[in-house]
């Protein structure tokens, strides 16, 4: 039995015209298949006004949640009186947007009274913009014509208590799939599931982090053992390199998961990043299409290239970095460094995103977001209070608007010389290289340069080293 899982973002269904584009995708691909299961997101817009008004709410206001209740009220009945003509289906949608933004209002008011709002009740609070969205589309596509429901996915995805940024128990939403999703899929209805939320053991909703629709999808396609998993969105499919950088870049039609893995780390903004792990799990091809040029074939993301493969197909940066270098003559050969350096900077919850250290041992380099950077320096020179006083470390240094510049192509492996074009396209345009990794998996190469050459390194390596095979 073929099954489909699709995926429609918050641009796709943030209008009542998307919406329409929408419905006429799903309709036109359910014929070719047996199942079909369709993830939404919020429309686009509405989770950022949940979160403001529960933020705010929690500040002693308790005006703006209320006006926010009355424009995301004002949206969606506009969005329902373009789409829908029966006025039976026009009235329980409206019954159901009003019972849902009373929800988000009631909420909002006991977190002002609290003066707080935490983890758990910021993920009730925005997950309701899906709730009305799912029962939208759905009853869309029955106006067209075919058979289908909304379906919470709170029913279905079943999560750890992490609020906010919950992960999936796979065993156990598994088990929830197959009784509350596959009889109707079935029974040849279109289920449109509520992305961005899930639901503990006990039924307490969680959320998996902000763009999580595309984890509920590939989730989902993992539970259903799905074909594929198709994530309809507002870009062509994943780019060569960012547009604003490089004017002419251009879609990728084929990455294996292991490049996606490493765009997705290196600040690609297609993908939810944790998306890609239950597909490569369930090895499904996951294709990234544009809902609003639906004849691009988009990029299919496959387990193995289908042919060969040219060997750096993107390249990204990661601005607002600092980097920390500790260094000392007396560290060489001491044991147990690089672990109290980095137990320190997760002291400070800083995310380390690269590191380089050379094999003279006398210093180490990591790049953290900016915004840490004070905080990191602090923890580290309290760490090394001792080491430092014996001149075993010379100095804790910061150098701040540094970028990663990240060429990536699994196509690299094995194939030499690509570091060095990347490296000549540099030189040649007096690029200062500041630091260097390569992953063992040899999928991605990343250096480090200023802030104000970033761009313009981006540019050279795509023009030199992506765009002339
Ligand atoms: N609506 C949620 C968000 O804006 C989830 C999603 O769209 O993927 O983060
Ligand atoms: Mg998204």
């Amino acid at each position: 039995m073929s099954t489909l899982v699709m995926k429609f973002g918050g641009t796709s269904v943030g209008s009542a015209d998307a919406i329409n584009k929408t419905a006429a995708i799903v309709l036109e691909h359910a014929p070719k298949w047996d199942r079909i299961a369709v993830v939404v997101s919020a429309m686009s817009g509405v989770t950022n006004a949940l979160v403001k008004g529960a933020e705010t709410a929690a500040c002693g206001d308790d005006k703006t949640y209320l006006d926010l209740h009355h424009d995301l009220k004002q949206k969606h009945i506009q969005a329902i009186d373009s789409l829908i003509s029966s006025d039976s289906e026009k009235e329980a949608l409206g019954k159901a947007i009003n019972e849902i933004l009373d929800e988000f209002s009631i909420l909002c008011h006991s977190v002002f009274i609290l003066g707080e709002v935490t983890n758990r009740a910021l993920d009730t609070i925005t997950s309701l913009g899906e709730r009305i969205s799912a029962q939208i589309v759905a009853a869309v596509l029955r106006q067209k014509g075919a058979k289908s429901e909304a379906v919470k996915s709170t029913e279905l995805v079943v999560t750890d208590d992490n609020f906010q940024n919950a992960m999936p128990i796979m065993d156990a939403t598994n088990h929830k799939v197959n009784v509350n999703l596959v009889p109707l899929l079935n029974d040849g209805v279109i289920a449109v599931v509520t992305g961005f939320m899930g639901a503990t053991r006990n039924g307490i909703t969680t959320t998996l982090g902000r763009g999580a629709s595309d984890y509920i999808a590939s989730i989902l396609g993992l539970a259903l053992k799905a074909d594929e998993v198709w994530i309809w969105t507002d870009v062509d499919g994943v780019m060569t390199a960012a547009p604003n950088i490089v004017p002419d870049a251009k879609i990728i039609h084929e990455l294996t998961y292991s490049e996606v893995g490493e765009l997705a780390y290196f600040g690609a903004k297609v993908l939810h990043p944790q998306t890609i792990r239950p597909v490569v799990e369930g090895g499904i091809p996951l294709c990234v299409k544009n809902t609003f040029n639906p004849t691009c074939p988009g990029t299919k993301i496959v387990a193995e290239p289908s042919g060969k493969n040219g060997a750096v197909k993107a390249v990204t940066s990661i601005k607002n970095l600092s980097m920390i270098t500790v260094e000392g003559r007396g560290m060489m050969g001491v044991p147990g460094i690089a672990a109290r350096t980095f137990a320190a900077v997760s002291r400070q919850n800083a995310n380390v995103l690269m590191i380089s250290q050379a094999s003279s041992e006398q210093s180490i380099s990591f790049f953290i977001p900016s915004n840490k950077v004070n905080s990191v320096v602090k923890s580290l020179q309290d760490e090394f209070s001792v080491e430092i006083q014996r001149r075993d470390i010379d100095r804790i240094v910061s150098l701040d608007n540094v970028v990663i510049v990240s060429a990536v192509g699994a196509g690299m492996r094995g194939t030499p010389g690509v570091a060095a074009r990347i490296f000549q396209a540099l030189g040649e345009s007096n690029i200062n290289v500041v630091a260097i990794a390569q992953g063992s998996s040899e999928c991605s190469i990343s250096l480090v340069v200023m802030d104000e050459q970033s761009d313009d390194a981006v540019r050279q390596i795509h023009q030199k080293v992506i765009m002339k095979k």
